[in-house]
């Protein structure tokens, strides 16, 4: 496959943009190679500048559960931008999403529309702080919550739970109040507990895609609740990528477990810039003009972003059975690999969660960070090469989730085990 037209616009990008890139993980660095540059979205298919077209199983990590174009999200979007592009006044449009988001969610009674994940988790620990009066915040190694100040950290020195920045740039003052525990270990989360008695919120993926896919367990999460409630904290469940995409209610209706608040982004806005937050009635009453929490937003509720997002959720709520479509197509496609793999006698762990797939070639199960970083990362970075340049595009690192939309077919999915089975082959004969 040529792509010299991305080479040569990626070295273009270079000098103007760091690294070439508005997000890092775009740039391709954890597998080599060169990211290659998009000019349209079409249905299941990414075609790049120098006109080779790919199965997209990236889906612009994760918003885009109907494909690229989707006729009615486009039509919406298009309606929209007739009426005008902002207001910064109040629109319908917010009022019927955030009904949406009430029926759909049984934990949320209100929600604040904001215009990224980050934006929406930043603003519920800063309520979930003002809401308890408490500093210090539980955050698992391995998730993420996007790139605000006290979430960028990593473990600290010795057995202390108390993170360190991860980031230049972000004071280490900043992160004093962020403790770190293990994901699907609830000791680890206990002794946050006893470090510090100041804790006003713990914040989780129920279903982590941000290293790899790795889902909570049930007890876990259950045990989660029992010690938030014990210690009087928040439990926020960050379902900025699994919200929609695993489930249409949320992780709370496969788990059990009923969080404090909840954080979305992603397929809310269909593919526009939407983050939402929201929760009990009484939580979301300390938030500003309401209560003394501040949070705003210049393009927050952004009436195209609405339209966007109130077209996808539309199309999802009233397409109930799609999320178990889509989940037979995910399951197949991570079986049909790990069989093909098998075959090489290569070892692949996989999962699925509606339309959300994960596969680690990785010999053990994979329960948090520290297993998913003893995945096999030159096998995976082979294994992209080899599907890119047959015309599958996966994600570029092996801590991401891959997506399945409606445009992708049972033939695209057969076509990509049979390319996948390729790799391998070519794997095993070195
Ligand atoms: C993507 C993501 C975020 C950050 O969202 P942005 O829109 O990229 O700021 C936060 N939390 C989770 C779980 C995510 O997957």
């Amino acid at each position: 496959m040529k792509i010299e037209a991305s080479k040569k616009a990626f070295q273009e990008a270079q000098e103007l943009i760091p690294g070439g890139v508005d997000s890092p993980v775009r740039a391709f660095s954890s597998v080599g190679g060169t990211p290659v540059f998009i000019t349209e979205g079409k249905g299941a298919y990414l075609k790049d500048i120098d006109g080779n077209e790919y199965v997209d199983y990236v889906q612009s990590w994760g918003p885009l559960i109907f494909g690229h174009r989707d006729e009615t999200i486009e039509a919406a979007v298009i309606d929209a931008v007739k009426h005008g592009l902002s207001f910064g006044a109040p629109t319908l449009a917010e009022t019927e999403l955030a009904k949406m988001v009430v029926e759909l969610f049984d934990s949320i009674d209100k929600v604040r529309f904001v215009s990224s994940g980050t934006e929406a988790v930043m603003s519920a620990i800063r309520l979930a702080r003002g809401y308890t009066g408490r500093d210090d915040i539980v955050k698992f190694t391995g998730c993420y919550h996007g790139h605000s100040d006290s979430l960028l950290v990593q473990a600290g020195s010795g057995a202390a739970t108390f993170g360190n920045p991860s980031s230049p740039g972000v004071p280490a003052d900043f992160t004093k109040h962020t403790l770190l525990a293990e994901y699907n270990n609830i000791e680890s989360v206990k002794q946050c507990f006893r470090d510090s008695k100041d804790i006003a919120c713990v914040i989780i993926e129920p279903i982590a895609g941000n290293m790899g896919l790795v889902p909570a367990d049930k007890e876990f999460l259950h045990e989660l609740r029992e010690l938030c409630d014990e210690n009087g904290a928040l439990l926020i469940f960050d379902e900025v990528m699994s919200g929609f995409r695993a489930t249409l209610h949320g992780a709370e209706s496969i788990t059990g477990v009923k969080p404090d608040l909840v954080t979305l982004g992603k397929v809310i806005g269909g593919g526009m810039p939407v983050g939402a937050f929201g929760g009990r009635r009484e939580i979301m009453a300390k938030l500003s003009p309401e209560g003394p929490v501040y949070q705003a937003g210049t393009l927050s509720g952004n009436p195209v972003a609405m339209a966007a997002g109130h077209a996808a959720l539309t199309k999802l709520k009233s397409n109930a059975r799609v999320i178990d479509v889509l989940n037979k197509r995910a399951v197949r496609l991570v079986e049909g690999m790990r069989e093909a793999a098998a075959k090489e006698g290569i070892t692949m762990q996989v999962d699925t969660r509606g339309s959300m797939f994960g596969f680690f070639f990785n010999e053990k199960p994979v329960k948090n960070f520290q297993d998913a970083t003893e995945s096999d990362a030159e096998l995976f970075a082979k294994f992209h090469a080899g599907m890119l340049d047959r015309g599958f595009y996966f994600a570029c690192s092996l801590y991401e989730t891959g997506f399945i939309s409606t445009a992708i077919t049972d033939a695209m999915i057969e076509d990509t085990i049979a390319a996948a089975s390729e790799i391998f082959k070519e794997v095993k004969n070195g």
